[in-house]
């Protein structure tokens, strides 16, 4: 059976959620359910994702944060099934973004969304309000040239795509960190997307060693080639002095050996 989600409709009460939460102070733990969580300071990720765009660039910057959100999706997944066997598809699917508001990193209001499990179909419009990942791109990058919610995107797939049992793709078609007036996100199946393989390519694991291996061996062997010519040309191997020091030694090795001789 379809089920619609309308603006007018409200989340159910948090408190099944919030109740997961325990503080273990003198054991130096959080707790979210069974997962262990953290408490860090929106100002150390900022930090660290300056960091990774500046050095890395934008483009693997953005594929590890969208697999650092993939990851966190998939476990919260599994985490709203259990939590409300009860309830409605939709209560269980809408846990997904409350997770996301309990945690800090954004409001979600959802705009539409459209649930059918035996026809495998779904659509899902959401506003994302106050995001995380556009605060700390305002105060340490600056204005960028496309969306930047990216770990928030990934967890939007993943939770999705566990949910639903098949791949799920959210897309952030506005958003604040790049001058759009909202952060909107639409998702559907993966087919319906026309790009869907080249977004594909961002949750594939990282090959940079690979292509630092790559570069290194290119760079040994234009290394060596270069050493060649030089030795050739200009080297130790060809030049006057070291002929003539071989040829001393030649001499000197002869006399000797006729000397034992
Ligand atoms: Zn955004």
């Amino acid at each position: 059976m379809a089920i619609t989600y309308k603006p007018q409709l409200q989340y159910v009460d948090f408190q099944d959620l919030t109740e997961q939460i325990r503080f273990q102070s003198t054991e130096g733990k959080i707790w979210f359910g069974e997962q262990r969580m953290l408490l860090m300071q929106v100002s150390a990720m900022a930090a660290f994702r300056r960091e990774m765009v500046n050095t890395m660039g934008i483009e693997r910057a953005k594929g590890f944060l969208l697999r650092l959100g993939y990851q966190s999706g998939l476990k919260d997944a599994e985490l709203a099934r259990k939590l409300r066997p009860h309830c409605s598809e939709l209560d269980i699917f809408l846990a997904g973004p409350q997770l996301h508001s309990l945690k800090g990193m954004v409001k979600v209001v959802p705009m539409e969304i459209d649930i059918d499990h035996d026809s495998g179909s779904f659509y899902g419009e959401l506003e994302w309000v106050d995001s995380f990942e556009v605060d700390i791109c305002q105060t340490e990058l600056g204005q960028m040239d496309e969306p930047v919610c990216w770990s928030l995107l990934g967890y939007a797939c993943a939770y999705t795509s566990s949910f639903m049992g098949r791949e799920i793709i959210f897309r952030e078609v506005s958003c604040r960190g790049c001058g759009d007036e909202k952060c909107m996100i639409v998702g559907k199946p993966a087919e319906e997307w026309e790009d869907a393989a080249e977004f594909a390519q961002y949750f594939k694991a990282d090959t940079i060693m690979e292509e630092l291996y790559d570069l290194q061996s290119q760079v040994s062997s234009l290394r060596s080639s270069l050493e060649k010519q030089e030795g050739q040309y200009y080297g130790i191997g060809q030049s006057a002095s070291y002929n003539k020091v071989c040829k001393m030694i030649d001499k000197a090795a002869l006399v000797k050996c006729r000397s034992y001789c």
